[in-house]
């Protein structure tokens, strides 16, 4: 035997099988100022034929805006507007599944998401249901889907969340806010203009990028690490960093954030994310707390956990001048703790992430209640 052939035994040899995850990412993806306006062209060769409609669910904010007048609708397209008040919801994915499938007689060409988080997580949920039976409910979890969606588009007009490359969907069920995680969740082609994102409040600017900034913390700390989340996480880190820290032109800033959104979401997706998201869902799961602003909440509390991270996190908040509200668990009764701390703790993954195998040693009842007085 030479020596090629040797080491080829070597690679295939049975000690040496795997189970590393075989992740799916956006195929395409068109990034610039004003990209927007190539929608039409992007979406004309994806459409089956002129009956089958692309439905754009829109963030209720830009209704009668100049984004709305820009959407390129013909045939029997149709536009959605759905308010993002309130995180998305599955009987709200079961409704919209309902409606589209009595409005036509056959399947759409594709569903395009316009908004944040909560939109892009609505299209990409929609989009499984339609072609998968029963409700979302039944498929929050891991790689329960069984059939491909439909054609799916996602267009982020406001940066942080990562959702826009993520391969999950994350939905408040009648039980549970867990994610449809699998391989169709991910976008079949993403648009990333960042002047969608110019209208955003400082608020909200600062709880989304923080979600950004967050994930980097997590996975760079994380157990799970390693050199393809490192990768990422690293640049969404500097990206971060020099948004949030340092004077950029807006444009400046618009762009490197939605790109540090990109590549803190590519970071967690093969990694985990850590304590501060565990005890979100909890707040989330409760009080309604949304993502972003509930992951500050958490975090600004977790010195002990995260100390370098907290310390810049407290640097940007001052920098932009954000109040954090307070005392929002300050009526809560033992049986609210009981259930925040519960859903908290369900979230294994994250928690092994953070802390290793012996998570529960450190993260117990009484810890996770204590971070949760001081909000
Ligand atoms: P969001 O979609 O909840 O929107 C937040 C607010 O910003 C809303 O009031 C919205 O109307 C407004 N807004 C959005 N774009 C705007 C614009 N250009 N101008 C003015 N206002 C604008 O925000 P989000 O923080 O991006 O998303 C949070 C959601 O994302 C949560 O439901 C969370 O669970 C989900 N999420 C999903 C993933 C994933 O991988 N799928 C990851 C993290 C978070
Ligand atoms: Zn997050």
């Amino acid at each position: 035997m030479d020596i090629k052939s040797k080491n080829i035994n070597t690679i295939i040899s049975p000690e040496l099988k795997t189970n590393y995850k075989n992740f799916p990412m956006v195929p395409r993806v068109i990034f610039g100022i004003g990209c927007f306006g190539q929608l039409g062209e992007i979406l004309m060769p994806k459409r089956i034929n002129s009956e089958a409609p692309f439905i754009f669910l829109v963030d209720d904010v830009f209704e009668g805006s100049g984004l709305v007048s820009r959407i390129p609708l013909i045939f029997n397209d149709q536009l959605i507007f759905i308010s993002a008040d309130e995180e998305p919801k599955t009987d709200q994915v079961d409704a919209l599944v309902y409606k589209i499938r009595n409005d036509y007689d056959q399947l759409p060409s594709g569903i395009i998401g316009i908004g944040g988080g909560t939109l892009l997580d609505l299209a990409k949920a929609v989009a499984i249901m339609l072609t998968n039976k029963g409700n979302a409910h039944e498929y929050q979890g891991w790689d329960l889907v069984k059939k491909p969606s439909i054609y799916h588009v996602g267009i982020p007009t406001i940066s942080g969340t990562g959702a826009e490359v993520s391969r999950t969907t994350v939905l408040l069920g009648p039980e549970k806010k867990l994610g449809i995680n699998s391989d169709y969740t991910t976008f079949d082609q993403v648009l990333l203009d960042p002047d969608l994102t110019k209208g955003v409040s400082k608020e909200q600017w600062f709880y989304t990028g923080m979600d950004c900034f967050i994930h980097c913390i997590e996975s760079l700390n994380g157990t799970f690490l390693n050199a393809f989340s490192q990768s990422y996480g690293e640049k969404a880190l500097e990206l971060c960093k020099e948004v949030y820290l340092e004077d950029l032109h807006e444009d400046e800033a618009r762009n490197k954030l939605m790109m540090a959104s990109w590549h803190g979401g590519m970071s967690i997706a093969y990694s985990q994310v850590g304590v501060a998201h565990a005890m979100s869902y909890g707040l989330s799961y409760l009080l309604g707390v949304r993502h972003g602003i509930g992951n500050c909440l958490v975090f600004q509390h977790l010195k002990e956990f995260y100390p370098e991270g907290v310390e810049l996190f407290n640097e940007m908040k001052e920098k932009h001048n954000i109040q954090l509200p307070k005392g929002i668990c300050k009526e809560l009764t033992n049986d609210d703790f009981e259930i925040m701390i519960n859903v908290a703790l369900s979230l294994v993954p994250l928690w092994e992430n953070a802390l290793g195998k012996e998570w529960r040693t450190m993260a117990t009842p009484e810890k996770l209640k204590s971070i949760y007085q001081k909000i």
